[in-house]
């Protein structure tokens, strides 16, 4: 989705760029506390309602990965479980929870940064997304992929 700004010499404002980049704020935060640097934030009619970023090894939870706390804090905000209406903003493709999850949420849209070849969903299968979920993949793919590289070099 592009917004234009007719404003002289003014570059397109793109509205998933501007929103991917909060949420690599994120991944970078997760990063700093030594977390696989993955950030989430969820928008529901140009504003922020739900945040994370990655916390399994802080919470020792294997769950606690930055789209569970999105979606949760998300419908906390809301009053309600279904995220319609609503965009996931993720720096790196969903894993099959994530996705699965996201399918109960029956979220409209969800925009991800770095491919995960391995863990993505997409790997396993694409079902998993619910079928009124629509799926834009590669916003930032560059700098969200070169997080997750930095981190798992610095880990060996
Ligand atoms: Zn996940």
């Amino acid at each position: 989705m592009k917004v234009y700004n007719f404003e002289k010499g003014a570059a397109p404002v793109n509205t998933d760029e501007m929103y991917m980049k909060e949420a690599y704020k994120l991944a970078q935060k997760a990063y700093e506390e030594d977390e696989v640097p993955i950030g989430a934030i969820i928008v529901s009619q140009g504003k922020i309602i739900g945040k994370g970023y990655n916390l399994t090894e802080r919470l020792n939870d294997v769950t606690a990965h930055a789209e569970m706390q999105a979606f949760t804090a998300a419908a906390n905000f809301l009053g309600g479980k279904y995220l319609k209406d609503c965009t996931l903003y993720v720096t790196v493709e969903p894993c099959v929870m994530c996705a699965g999850a996201s399918y109960w949420t029956q979220i409209s849209r969800i925009v991800y940064g770095a491919k995960d070849d391995k863990r993505g969903y997409s790997a396993i299968s694409s079902h998993i997304i619910h079928p009124k979920t629509e799926i834009v993949g590669g916003v930032m793919e560059s700098e969200c992929a070169e997080l997750m590289k930095r981190f798992f070099k610095s880990k060996r």
